[in-house]
């Protein structure tokens, strides 16, 4: 049986803030992904490999078994819907908030507002739970921008400090959910590698609550 584990992370915020996490568990990268343009990294240990690949493709490398763990947002697992995977761990790294944003005002406008965003599954469940009907504007990035050129009326985005927002002249407006990044795990490795996924978590959850200090 192939005893390697693999694990799935996105460069950039949350791939910083797994670094020390792994350390703390006693991995380290034998690659600096800042030179390096390899896209499988080896680490000190044999057996752990970390992959490279864009945030939103992390849930479907792990739910089809191409990595057996994988760090995601919880905003990305919203919209992927979870399929193949466990969830066992909050990493309490990159929080945010997902929220519905606008022109002051905004939410009062016309009867069937436009929403503008990258988070349509998050947007249609929220608007639905309201008994709201709207309607949905898929984009792939900078949302700030459509309500001040009339592409929409409000956004669905992530807000951390909220300067985005104020530095747009839009304003945060309704929470929809608190986000984090979460581990998660294919089914079948949960399985079949029993025994060092469940070490892996352990030694994750170790990590995550030595963090918080
Ligand atoms: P801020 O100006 O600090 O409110 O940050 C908002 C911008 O950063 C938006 O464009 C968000 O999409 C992005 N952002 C904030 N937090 C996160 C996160 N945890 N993960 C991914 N993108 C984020």
């Amino acid at each position: 049986m192939n005893d390697t584990l693999t694990i799935a992370v996105s460069k950039g915020r949350i791939f910083k803030d797994v670094l020390p996490l792994l350390a703390r568990a006693g991995i380290e990268l034998r690659d600096d992904p800042e030179t390096s343009r390899k896209l499988i990294l080896d680490t000190n240990q044999e057996h752990v490999k970390i992959v490279l690949i864009r945030t939103t493709d992390v849930p479907t490398y792990v739910q089809y078994g191409a990595a057996d763990l994988g760090v995601a947002g919880k905003d990305v697992l919203l919209e992927h819907g979870g399929a193949g995977l466990y969830e066992p761990l909050d990493m309490e790294i990159a929080r945010c908030r997902l929220m519905v944003a606008g022109r002051p005002g905004a939410s009062a406008a016309g009867n069937r507002l436009r929403i503008a965003t990258k988070y349509v599954e998050s947007a249609r469940r929220y608007y639905a739970a309201q008994g709201k009907q709207v309607e949905i504007i898929k984009l792939y990035g900078s949302m700030e921008l459509a309500p001040l050129v009339g592409l929409a009326d409000l956004i669905v985005d992530l807000v951390d400090t909220g300067n985005t927002l104020k530095a747009n002249g839009l304003v945060p407006m309704d929470h929809i959910a608190d986000i984090s990044s979460r581990l998660i795990v294919n089914k079948a490795s949960m399985k079949m590698k029993h025994a060092q996924v469940q070490h892996f978590i352990e030694q994750m959850t170790a990590a995550v609550v030595a963090a918080r200090g």
